[in-house]
């Protein structure tokens, strides 16, 4: 469902991909692994259709992601995709239960439905009674399962996820982990996530790993159907 081919990247000088292959099947969950500086965040940042390759391909069910116009990749990232990232993604001025539902109301949601289907997470993400804190008064942990359940409230095609448990303890970065596989699995979700964690990086199908701005080194674990 997702695919690279062949993608370059580089910034400046820097080269970030060199020739990065990876086909990811539909309801896969797929860890990448791989030393800092190793280029995954960018081959993240090219599957989702944030960066643009230099050159090579990169495909969402046969579209050429790279050959769309921003407006049309913002749709498709809009309409299709979650994303979970390290850092400050909440937005700051809104409740935990608004930046749920806020996919849902760029959408075209209607804000009370959009907000009792966001509420409708709290309480499988232990998250009862926070519904109307704003991101400053929600601990790391916290924060990142509201960022979880913003991600995937719209029911994405693909969830990518750029080290999701960064900042989290290795027990509350378990638990967010466990919570993203079974809803992921529950709903056939296609997910990407980058880890450094090898305990995460057990709970997908499969893992690879991405060395000097190539997908190497393929580590099968459970294979997908
Ligand atoms: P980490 O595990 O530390 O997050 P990574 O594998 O995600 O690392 P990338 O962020 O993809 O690595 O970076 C790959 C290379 O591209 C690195 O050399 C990095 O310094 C460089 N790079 C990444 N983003 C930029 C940017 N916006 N401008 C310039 N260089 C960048
Ligand atoms: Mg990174």
């Amino acid at each position: 469902v997702v695919e690279a081919r062949d993608v370059v990247l580089s910034f400046g000088q820097t080269p970030a991909l060199r020739g990065a292959n990876l086909a990811i099947a539909r309801g896969e969950i797929v860890a990448i692994m791989g030393p800092s500086g190793s280029g995954k965040s960018t081959l993240l940042h090219c599957l989702a259709g944030i960066l643009t390759p230099d050159s090579g391909e990169v495909r969402f069910d046969g579209l050429r992601v790279d050959q769309l116009r921003e407006t049309e990749r913002s749709a498709l990232r809009r309409d299709r995709f979650g994303f979970v990232f390290q850092f400050g993604q909440l937005v700051p001025e809104l409740t935990a239960e608004e930046n749920v539902a806020l996919p849902l109301l760029l959408g075209g949601a209607r804000r009370a439905a959009a907000l009792s289907e966001a509420r409708g997470w709290f309480g499988r993400l232990g998250l009862d009674g926070l519904e109307g804190r704003r991101s400053g008064e929600l601990s790391g942990g916290q924060a990142q399962r509201v960022a979880l359940a913003r991600a995937l409230v719209a029911k994405p095609d693909v969830l990518f996820a750029d080290e999701p448990t960064g900042s989290l303890d290795s027990l509350t970065g378990e638990q967010v982990i466990e919570m993203l596989v079974a809803s992921a699995r529950e709903q056939g979700t296609t997910v990407v996530i980058v880890t450094h964690e090898p305990r995460v990086a057990a709970c997908a199908d499969r893992e690879v790993v991405v060395r000097d701005g190539k997908v190497s080194g393929l580590s099968l674990g459970r294979v997908a159907s």
